[in-house]
């Protein structure tokens, strides 16, 4: 295997979402997400990035957002090229708890059989498509709850991505060598898992033969992140990358919670190789995670310019 297993699975999801109040209600308190950090787009310090997760944000449990609402950002469009939808994990016998939940929040949800397994599937406020299915496997601590979602309901963290293409066995040879091991095929979609199995650990390929092409912009899944153990591995995918798949792959950048490199796979999604560590709590305690502005000490000295382009919001 060329990249000799150094891709542990899943570390988090990014998406460009529109309003920040929906999105943190829509995370927080709907789908019992604990919003770990409140920091700003590096890129861009006008926008927000939320970093949603279990208590601790664990790498393969964390969703983040940019809420590009009022930035000149169109409104995308999902399909091939992209991430098409992010799967959640839920614990076995929660399923009918999540379905009145979300109708009861006038949510529109369908059903679908996917590898002998029911997927709920719904919509977030911007768009972005997303779902929930039953793992009872799913091992991840430490799970976060609400006053109104008990623990044996709760989300554990993301289950799986569905990565849309045109070409799926092209982009399946690419997963095949990079780290995910094909388990199992239906008429659209072949489910990979890395080494490590199971949820936060697996994803699906859709053949998107039929599909436009994805453009990014609000309600668009951005990236996708794999966590490795080290920057050392990272480097040394980069090189695998650049050398023997000739892709191009960005310099490692400085995220202050995991260290990362960017590509893109064939079949166009883009990728992100994180590290696990050193996680959200380098700058926070537990209790303390999400509830006050986070910047980089580059950007700290502009603190109070930052923060007057923000709008704000309730947690
Ligand atoms: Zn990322």
């Amino acid at each position: 295997m060329s990249f000799d297993g150094l891709i542990k699975g899943l570390h988090h999801v990014t998406a460009t979402v529109n309003d920040a109040q929906k999105d943190v209600d829509f995370y927080t308190k709907l789908l019992g997400q604990r919003l770990v950090k409140e920091t700003v787009n590096f890129d861009n310090e006008k926008v927000y990035h939320f970093y949603y997760g279990n208590e601790i944000g664990s790498p393969s449990t964390i969703f983040t957002t940019f809420p590009y609402k009022d930035q000149g950002v169109r409104q995308g469009t999902i399909g091939t090229g992209q991430v098409y939808e992010t799967v959640f994990s839920a614990p076995e016998n929660s399923m009918e708890f999540w379905k009145s939940r979300l109708r009861n929040h006038g949510l529109k949800t369908t059903t679908e059989t996917r590898f002998g397994k029911e997927f709920l599937l719904f919509e977030d406020p911007s768009g972005l498509k997303l779902s929930i299915v039953e793992d009872n496997s799913d091992d991840r601590n430490p799970v976060w709850t609400t006053d109104e979602i008990p623990i044996e309901q709760a989300i554990k963290g993301i289950h799986s991505v569905v990565l849309a293409v045109k070409d799926s066995g092209e982009t399946i040879h690419f997963l095949n060598d990079f780290g995910y091991n094909i388990v199992e095929n239906d008429a659209v979609c072949t489910l990979l898992e890395s080494q490590e199995k199971g949820a936060g650990n697996s994803l699906i390929v859709l053949d998107g033969k039929d599909l436009s092409e994805g453009i990014n912009g609000l309600g668009t899944v951005h990236h996708v992140a794999h966590r490795v153990d080290s920057i050392e591995d990272s480097i040394k995918i980069k090189q695998e990358l650049e050398s023997k798949y000739g892709i191009q792959v960005t310099e490692v950048k400085d995220r202050k919670y995991f260290k990362s490199i960017y590509f893109r796979i064939p079949g166009n999604v883009l990728f992100e190789v994180a590290t696990s560590g050193p996680g959200f709590l380098v700058d926070e305690s537990n209790e303390e995670l999400g509830t006050s502005l986070k910047l980089p000490d580059w950007q700290e000295v502009r603190r109070q310019q930052i923060e007057k382009n923000l709008e704000p919001y309730e947690r």
